[in-house]
């Protein structure tokens, strides 16, 4: 038997904030991801989990390659406005970034608001729905900070912006606000995906 399932309940998981990168031809692109977790020492390697929707899912399910820049507690909105709220498809997403650099395998990682950059070779991927879960080996780690990492507690109670309407609901994720006295059932937020379920109204 299933009990009830409070979606609150998830965000008390230590979750990490990510900036996933990958290099397609002559395209960089990025997105933001939760789920990054060493499985293995010998070897090393790490599974992480992206959603299909990100055009960086497809460049790194062709060209098995990617970089994750794990953001610290120094990363201010806009990294997350840069790379959470903007279409890859439509957009350079790192065409104003002043503070990228080229790993070794010549994929962009962050080199200012993360503490350090695991770049990884994708040995194999499953599918899970909505996102494709990958596991890599690891090509080069590098220690940029001591700063702490980002985790969603630290994002929610010092980095995303308070909500400034008086009626609405925010999207607990990014901080979008939707105007409307009903949120339908059914709603996406327009800029993380997220379900209606992950919204909370604002008093
Ligand atoms: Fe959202």
């Amino acid at each position: 038997m299933n009990g009830s399932i409070n979606n609150d309940a998830f965000f008390k998981l230590s979750y990490g904030l990510f900036v996933l990168s990958a290099k397609q031809d002559d395209k960089d692109n990025g997105c933001i991801i939760n789920t990054v977790m060493q499985v293995t020492d010998v070897p090393k390697k790490i599974v992480f989990t992206v959603n299909k929707q990100n055009l960086t899912h497809d460049m790194i399910a062709k060209t098995k390659v990617a970089t994750i820049s794990i953001l610290d507690t120094s990363a201010p909105f806009s990294v997350f406005q840069d790379f959470g709220f903007k279409s890859g498809r439509d957009t350079d997403k790192f065409a104003d970034i002043n503070y990228a650099s080229r790993a070794k395998n010549n994929v962009l990682y962050l080199n200012k608001y993360a503490n350090s950059v695991i770049c990884v070779k994708v040995t194999d991927m499953r599918d899970l729905g909505t996102h494709t879960e990958f596991l890599a080996e690891i090509t080069e780690a590098l220690v940029l900070s001591e700063n702490p990492s980002m985790t969603y507690q630290y994002y929610f109670d010092n980095v995303k912006p308070k909500p400034k309407k008086s009626k609405g609901f925010v999207c607990k994720i990014c901080g979008y606000v939707y105007e409307g006295d009903t949120l339908p059932s059914d709603y996406i937020c327009p800029l993380c995906k997220h379900p209606a379920s992950d919204f909370e109204p604002i008093n």
